[in-house]
């Protein structure tokens, strides 16, 4: 068991009003990995949190990613997935797999989902009307090897007018990772650099990451070492300690764009946990993982429950 970050007994109303008026008319962008679209009473789950969110007249964007399925189905075909560094090198049928799988299965089980409750939701990925405009990775040096790889994306610009009609018409995006060149080429970015570059681009209050563990974890095989709040500064002490490994680096980086861009906070929040989203955003104790740029600008708030928290938990690192 990856996850026991169960630590809340519910959202009071009482307690949630001065969020609920905070938050009114705010964008968050909201990005889960590809492993909640396996799990259809999870995904039925958070997607009636965020229903509830739309409710409240909060702008949700929905990012999602799908490694793993792009995986299964590239083995599927006969060509086992590569991976330098922890990273997959997207070779032509890699880029076949993950346009399939991105694009195709799990933007769709998202959206089959969101019909099933009722959700006005439009599919789409960073390739369409120019919504996210990437450049080819150049070969880069690792491990003293010069590794291409491949038909992969950084993210260079976002033109947010197509997530901002959508919205405007009371619809939720649901947005795949993929990308293009200039030219049109279709290139494959991470979905947590893309939900980051999302948020900058549209002035997010939020970037909240739902993953598969509690929050970020000061060890990571220890679901007790949730770290209920942070800063960039302490979030560069855990990577030097080599903390944050596998798929937390490219989480700690886009939370780092995120909040370097001007998007005022990152939440890192269990999919596993029963209302894990809205305990985290309509409760002081949260649920999860808040990242801010400075400790000092924590609310008095979110400042005392916080440590009520802590002292029961790890240490503030
Ligand atoms: P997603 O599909 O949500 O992007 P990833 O597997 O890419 O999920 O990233 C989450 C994983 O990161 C966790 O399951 C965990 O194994 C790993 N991880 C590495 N270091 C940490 C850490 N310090 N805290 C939490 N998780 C970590
Ligand atoms: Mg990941």
């Amino acid at each position: 068991m990856k996850d026991i970050g169960q630590r809340h007994t519910g959202v009071s109303l009482r307690e949630a009003v001065p969020y609920v008026r905070l938050f009114k008319g705010k964008t968050f962008i909201v990005k889960v990995g590809g492993a909640l679209l396996t799990d259809d009473a999870a995904t039925r789950e958070v997607l009636a949190q965020i229903d509830a969110l739309m409710h409240l007249g909060i702008r949700v964007v929905l990012v999602h990613g799908g490694g793993a399925q792009a995986s299964t189905l590239s083995r599927a075909l006969g060509s086992e997935p590569r991976f330098v560094g922890g990273r997959r090198i997207t070779d032509a049928p890699a880029l076949a797999a993950a346009v399939a799988t991105l694009n195709g299965e799990a933007n769709t089980t998202l959206l089959a989902a969101c019909r099933a409750l009722g959700i006005a939701a439009v599919g789409l990925s960073g390739v369409d009307s120019a919504l996210v405009r990437a450049r080819r990775r150049p070969p880069v040096l690792v491990e003293g090897e010069t590794v291409d790889y491949g038909h992969v994306g950084d993210v260079v610009a976002v033109d947010p007018g197509v997530l901002d009609r959508l919205l405007a018409g009371g619809t939720l995006p649901v947005v795949s990772p993929l990308a293009a060149d200039d030219e049109g080429n279709v290139l494959n970015c991470n979905a947590d650099g893309v939900a980051a570059a999302l948020a900058v681009a549209m002035g997010a209050a939020k970037l909240v990451l739902l993953t598969d563990v509690a929050g970020l974890l000061e060890r990571p095989d220890d679901p007790r070492s949730l770290v209920s709040y942070i800063d960039v500064a302490g979030l560069a002490r855990l990577r030097g300690r080599g903390v944050l490994a596998g798929g937390m680096a490219p989480k700690a980086a886009a939370i780092e764009t995120a909040l370097a861009g001007g998007v005022a906070r990152a939440h890192l929040v269990s999919w596993h946990t029963p209302d894990g989203l809205l305990a985290e955003l309509f409760t002081n104790e949260g649920s999860g993982t808040l990242v801010v740029p400075e400790l000092g600008t924590l609310s008095p708030a979110e400042k005392t429950a916080e440590a009520a928290a802590q002292t029961a938990e790890a240490p503030v690192t």
